[in-house]
């Protein structure tokens, strides 16, 4: 049913980062927002910024950000018209998108039927397998029996990857090399996946061998009517989660684009999708592409692709959610340039990036020309060890590639941060490391690179040193006279020059 969205109010079931960019877009078209916060995130920008902000509960998800009744609750009060779920938490949960609708609101995102098909990995690989779309080689149903795991093992061939059906964020995935360790590593993977996700149901999936994820971000109305925005290169991960993405994919050319994007726009038609959803896939060594699953949300990275397209995702979400038609064309949509984020945790490099809790004693975002920064914790803020410790995203935009990154890299130079470690300079060693810059890398980049990355930036180094020695003439009575002052810009210039020869 096609509603206006004049006059909607919503309600933001998330945190952080995603909360404050869904508030902006709200704010610019004109729609009031509601921000729901534990007591963890009493001072979060996102409660600032908000119309109208309703306290959740204690700090633990279960008690704030994952409690279906405590927002519906804070949805009625407020009078909200729509929920927005942001990324991870109730996102991808098909009984918050039912109760939402139940509740007489408009859920930002698919139907809880196409929820159901594509957020489940089996049931995705089925669909895929169906269209022709081709699908990691492995078992076409939930394993729980070591017995049938190995016959599948033995047909696809070792190494092998057991992934949970229901998993996310890379958690109850186990690569096993030979039968030896099969039977442990099933057992081990359900324990993991009924933890993190209330399900057990692992299956089986051959290992690619220095595989690229790529994905292919797609716009649908409600009646099928889909189009795609193009894809994103996310190989740089840590335990599979994504640290470095970027669009347009330097391991594809046009041909290898057309058909990942139409085979991701099958999927979604065939399952009746609507709203913004990503198609994941993964391309082995010879450039064979094979589906992996749906995300049936906005995702971290999406910024990268509004960058490229000039167009607000999160604005198309919220008119595709009320019935309206797809603002543009596949004609209309026009690639532009490269884009690339960098996401920014709070952890710690010299203790295996360790989440790294704590407040912000003062933070200098990077601005300039091509720079974008989706921010949702501010100086005097704490990253709290209750949630994701991603402090910020940045995003570069480039005419060319190389003008991406120089742009990026000029922005992470710029980025201080104090009171917490940050994983800064290991993105800019990514970003000046020959293997990166050549386009030439695949997942298992990092985590072969990482020893070789340094931890701290020279230039970090230096400024803390600065700040010591400032302290130490406060606290003797000193002036900070011309013979100790030390230039922002030399410590760049020989922060720089020592960056480059640890990247080579
Ligand atoms: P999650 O939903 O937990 O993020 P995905 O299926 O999206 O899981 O996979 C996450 C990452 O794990 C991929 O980007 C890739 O790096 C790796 N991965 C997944 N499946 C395979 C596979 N069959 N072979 C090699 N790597 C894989």
């Amino acid at each position: 049913m096609r509603r206006s969205w004049a006059g909607a109010k919503v309600l933001i079931a998330n945190r952080g980062e995603i909360a404050v960019r869904v508030i902006r877009t709200c704010r610019e078209h004109g729609l009031k927002s509601v921000a729901v916060y534990s007591e963890a995130d009493l001072h979060a920008p996102h409660v600032d910024l908000a119309d109208e902000s309703y306290l959740l509960g204690p700090a633990p998800a279960g008690e704030s950000y994952l409690n279906i009744r405590r927002i519906l609750e804070a949805a009625r009060r407020s009078r909200a018209t729509a929920v927005h779920p942001g990324y991870g938490f109730l996102s991808e949960n098909p009984v918050f998108a039912r109760a939402v609708r139940r509740a007489g609101l408009i859920f930002i995102g698919p139907t809880e039927r196409s929820m159901r098909v594509l957020g489940d990995k089996v049931a995705a690989r089925h669909l895929a397998a169906s269209l022709g779309i081709p699908v990691v080689p492995g078992s076409h149903e939930p394993i729980t029996r070591a017995r049938d795991a190995a016959s599948v093992a033995r047909k696809v061939g070792y190494p092998v990857l057991i992934k949970a059906a229901g998993g996310g964020g890379g958690k109850g995935m186990r690569i096993v090399q030979s039968e030896a360790g099969l039977e442990g590593a099933l057992t081990a993977a359900r324990t993991e996946a009924r933890l993190a996700f209330g399900d057990d149901r692992v299956f089986l999936e051959k290992y690619i061998q220095r595989p690229r994820h790529v994905e292919v971000q797609v716009l649908a109305e409600v009646g099928g009517k889909a189009v795609h925005l193009g894809e994103r290169e996310c190989s740089i991960q840590r335990r599979h989660q994504k640290v470095i993405e970027e669009s347009p994919s330097t391991a594809v050319d046009a041909n290898i684009r057309a058909q990942l994007t139409q085979a991701a726009l099958k999927i979604v038609k065939r399952a009746g999708y609507s709203n913004a959803g990503t198609v994941e896939f993964i391309l082995d060594e010879d450039r064979h592409f094979y589906f992996l699953e749906v995300n049936t949300r906005l995702q971290v990275e999406h910024p990268v692709t509004e960058m490229r397209v000039g167009l607000d995702i999160v604005w198309e979400q919220i008119t595709l959610a009320h019935g309206q038609p797809l603002s543009v064309s596949q004609d209309g949509i026009h690639f532009r340039g490269h884009a690339i984020e960098c996401r920014i945790y709070a952890e710690d490099p010299e203790n295996e990036y360790f989440p790294s809790s704590g407040s912000i004693v003062s933070l200098s975002p990077p601005g300039g020309p091509g720079i974008r920064e989706d921010r949702g914790v501010e100086e005097g803020g704490e990253i709290s060890a209750y949630y994701d410790t991603m402090v910020s995203k940045i995003i570069a935009w480039g005419g060319s590639r190389t003008e991406a990154i120089s742009r990026s890299i000029r922005a992470l130079e710029d980025y201080e941060i104090f009171g917490v470690k940050t994983n800064i300079a290991q993105c800019l060693s990514i970003l000046r490391h020959p293997k990166f810059r050549s386009g030439r890398y695949d997942t298992n980049f990092l985590e072969e690179q990482l020893p070789k990355l340094s931890p701290i930036p020279k230039h970090a180094l230096l400024s803390a040193a600065a700040v010591c020695i400032l302290l130490e003439q406060a606290q003797a009575g000193e002036q900070p006279g011309n013979n100790h002052e030390v230039k922002k810009s030399e410590w760049r210039t020989q922060s720089l020059d020592w960056m480059s020869d640890e990247a080579s």
